[in-house]
């Protein structure tokens, strides 16, 4: 089973982090590929792709069953999960149970994605339920098949839909960049990931 983690780690948190220990344990014997995005044209960054992988290798170190895949970073234009989606089922078979994990924010706005109606034929999706707060399943998504049991996901390839209760981390990336950029010295980040954003004086300038 190969478990998707996307996003665009601009830099990576502890939220990050716990999600990623959370989906090792949830699915055991699974490799779990977290995959950085390129950035979207709109939200242009000032730290580049390879600071930002460099940062997340460092934080997944040591993670069992993580890989940090560059997939979306290899791939020129914009980063469609689509597209990821695709190419690891091209990589792994017809057969392989791919995962796709998605937070509350993703699932909200999935229905502006590029061709949301073709990931069921790719792939399971497992929405990440933080907190137990309520998320509402869009339309686009019915095709699913809810489950109430993630071991399902081993017995078919695609097409079912299940939640995974996550532990709360209140931290996102732009609070990070806020802090630094109000030169906060503790910030919410695996401390070498602190300490690279501060040899390599990333996010200063965050307005
Ligand atoms: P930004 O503030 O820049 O939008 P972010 O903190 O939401 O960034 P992303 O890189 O966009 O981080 O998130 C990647 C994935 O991690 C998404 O699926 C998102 O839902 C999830 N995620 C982000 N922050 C947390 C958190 N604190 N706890 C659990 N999951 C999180």
């Amino acid at each position: 089973m190969q478990v998707l983690f996307g996003g665009t780690f601009d830099p990576v948190h502890n939220g990050h982090v716990v999600m990623a220990e959370s989906l090792a344990r949830a699915f055991p014997g699974a490799t779990v590929h977290v995959i950085p995005n390129r950035q979207p044209p709109h939200r242009v960054s000032q730290v580049s792709a390879e600071h930002r992988l460099s940062m997340l290798s460092m934080a997944m170190e040591g993670i069992p069953q993580i890989t940090v895949n560059a997939i979306e970073l290899d791939r020129d234009g914009p980063s469609y999960t689509v597209d990821t989606l695709g190419a690891l089922r091209e990589q792994f078979g017809a057969e392989e149970s791919l995962v796709l994990c998605l937070g509350a924010d993703a699932v909200q706005v999935v229905d502006q994605w590029h061709q949301p109606e073709m990931l069921v034929e790719l792939g399971h999706l497992c929405i990440l339920n933080r907190a137990n707060q309520f998320i509402e399943i869009p339309r686009i998504l019915d095709a699913y098949q809810l489950t109430e049991n993630l071991s399902d996901f081993s017995n078919k390839a695609c097409g079912l839909l299940a939640r995974l209760a996550t532990p709360n981390v209140p931290v996102s990336s732009t609070e990070v960049r806020g802090l630094i950029a109000k030169q906060e010295p503790a910030l919410p980040v695996p401390p070498k990931i602190a300490d690279y954003i501060c040899r390599h004086h990333l996010y200063q300038d965050t307005e």
